[in-house]
């Protein structure tokens, strides 16, 4: 699979951009950047996009993309989530007040995006991935997903989330995970305002991955840090031992 980073952190500067990634140029990973950080034409050629939660932060390039595909009159776009999450988008994003309602423009048999809702940990395929949702403890309802390609392999996407427990009981039984996107926000002397918020420190990031039967093992690409924390955050994460972690920049590529 390729992995793509368009967006990875967990504010907005010129030089920090909100969350979205690319899988196989076909599917995204949540839509904080879709728009700023990807040219039209790999606007276009996304299938799919996976919605963690319905966070501001995570949703808010859906609004452009859907009026750009609107106008280069391109297939539905195929908007995943869980039921909580779809219904948020459904009642207050794209309500015909905040933005149009796409699911019904240009018209309902022929849309500008289609929702699809995930089942908990039943495997949906899109966009020619086998894609699970897990929930994940965050403030709001909040989504995993683990996404596999087509020679079996798998990622891991966190979302947004505090220390949890049912993830990692998922990612422990998974035969072949390539890759985990981990979230991590706040530096540590942030703790209480990280655990208010459904977010990691690098304290209990590094308590959460060891619950995780091979942490050392586990390519672990960090996002999501706050622009205003970056460096003491990068530095607190880099002082945890025995794991095996890299911190996402923007236009990272991988093949994995
Ligand atoms: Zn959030
Ligand atoms: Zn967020």
């Amino acid at each position: 699979m390729e992995l793509r980073v368009i967006g990875c952190h967990g504010g907005e500067t010129p030089k920090h951009r909100t969350c979205a990634f690319v899988v196989d140029d076909v599917l995204s990973i949540d839509a904080g950047s879709l728009t700023s950080g990807l040219d039209v034409g790999d606007q276009a050629r996304l299938q799919a996009c996976l919605v963690s939660h319905a966070h501001l932060d995570h949703i808010r390039d859906l609004a452009t993309i859907a009026d750009n595909r609107c106008q280069m009159g391109c297939p539905p776009l195929v908007v995943a989530g869980t039921k909580g999450t779809l219904r948020t988008l459904q009642q207050h994003f794209f309500n015909n007040l905040v933005w149009p309602d796409f699911a019904a423009i240009p018209n309902r048999e022929h849309p500008t995006i289609r929702y699809l809702e995930l089942e908990p940990e039943q495997p949906t395929l899109i966009a020619g991935h086998k894609v699970r949702a897990v929930g994940v403890t965050h403030t709001i309802e909040a989504a995993a997903f683990v996404i596999e390609g087509e020679d079996g392999g798998s990622i891991a996407y966190s979302g947004d989330t505090g220390p949890t427990d049912r993830l990692w009981e998922v990612l422990n039984a998974e035969r072949d995970l390539r890759a985990l996107l981990m979230e991590v926000s706040f530096p540590n002397r942030e703790q209480g305002l990280a655990t208010i918020s459904g977010h990691h420190t690098p304290r209990t990031l590094g308590m959460d991955l060891r619950k995780y039967r091979a942490p050392q093992d586990l390519p672990t690409f960090l996002y999501h840090i706050k622009p205003v924390f970056q460096s003491e955050v990068e530095r607190e994460c880099a002082a945890l031992r025995g794991l095996n972690m890299q911190v996402l920049q923007l236009l990272d590529h991988f093949v994995l």
